[in-house]
């Protein structure tokens, strides 16, 4: 999988994917991070990316020119396994279902929002999807792209060690089973100021520790969140993957 990145700091990426397991999937070509300058697709003396906005208000905005300009360049042609993603606190929430369906991507382009955000001409008319980390405002789409590299990345053949950890990993149910939280993880010692590990975990009974995982990864799920098992219960099932920027109108927020 390719992930292009457009931002206009591109600094911003040395560093976090330089450490585990994405550094080593990096290295052995796994996958590819590209980052592209949004500035280097604006074609004044002053390589302007932003204006004020329309109908007055505070800040600056994105404009789109350089951002069509920046995905044509790269991307003269758009496939089905190609997806613009335009992160925005208004898109819809990332989490591991989105995570998994992005997955199955060839090439996605990220485009990092600032200021007062980006010209809604993007998300019309060039993105595929807008997607939001989370319910509130970051000053850019910069930890946003990074964090759907992380999350998405490590769902890619060969990137984590042993596949069967990510298989079992928070949220990561599938089908008819809700996607609870991962079980709780011990280590040595044995006990630490007192607070001793479950005594079925140093048995060497391995059905009976499954059995207990299972059943502490439930409890902990209905204490901290319930919200995924009533969800998963409630929930349609995942929409289809969107084929055409002008259908991103059409996708339901969920
Ligand atoms: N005025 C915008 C609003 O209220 O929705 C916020 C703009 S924010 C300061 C600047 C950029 O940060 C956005 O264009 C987007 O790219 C990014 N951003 C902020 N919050 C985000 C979130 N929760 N998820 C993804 N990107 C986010």
């Amino acid at each position: 999988m390719i992930f292009h990145v457009l931002t206009i700091f591109p600094d911003f990426f040395r560093g976090p994917l330089d450490y585990g397991v994405l550094a080593r999937a990096l290295k052995a070509g796994l996958f590819e991070v590209r980052i592209h300058d949004l500035r280097s697709f604006a074609h004044d003396r002053h390589r302007t990316v932003d204006d004020r906005p329309f109908g007055g208000g505070e800040g600056m905005v994105l404009k789109p020119e350089p951002i069509f300009e920046a995905v044509e360049t790269v991307w003269p042609e758009r496939g089905p396994g190609r997806r613009v993603i335009l992160l925005s606190a208004q898109g819809r929430l990332f989490n591991q279902r989105v995570a998994r369906e992005l997955a199955a991507c060839e090439e996605l382009f990220l485009i990092c929002g600032r200021y007062e955000g980006v010209d809604e001409r993007v998300a019309e008319h060039l993105a595929d999807d807008e997607i939001s980390i989370g319910d509130y405002v970051l000053s850019g789409g910069e930890l946003a792209a990074l964090v759907l590299i992380d999350a998405i990345a490590r769902l890619l053949p060969g990137v984590v060690g042993n596949e069967a950890s990510v298989r079992s990993e928070s949220f990561s149910a599938d089908g008819d089973e809700p996607p609870i939280l991962d079980y709780p993880q011990y280590t040595r010692p044995a006990v630490f100021r007192g607070w001793r590990v479950p005594e079925v975990l140093l048995s060497g009974h391995h059905a009976e520790i499954r059995r207990w995982r299972r059943q502490a990864a439930w409890q902990k799920t209905m204490r901290l969140r319930p919200d995924l098992i009533q969800r998963h219960r409630t929930e349609p099932p995942a929409p289809e993957p969107l084929k055409q920027a002008s259908d991103s109108a059409k996708l339901e927020r969920y």
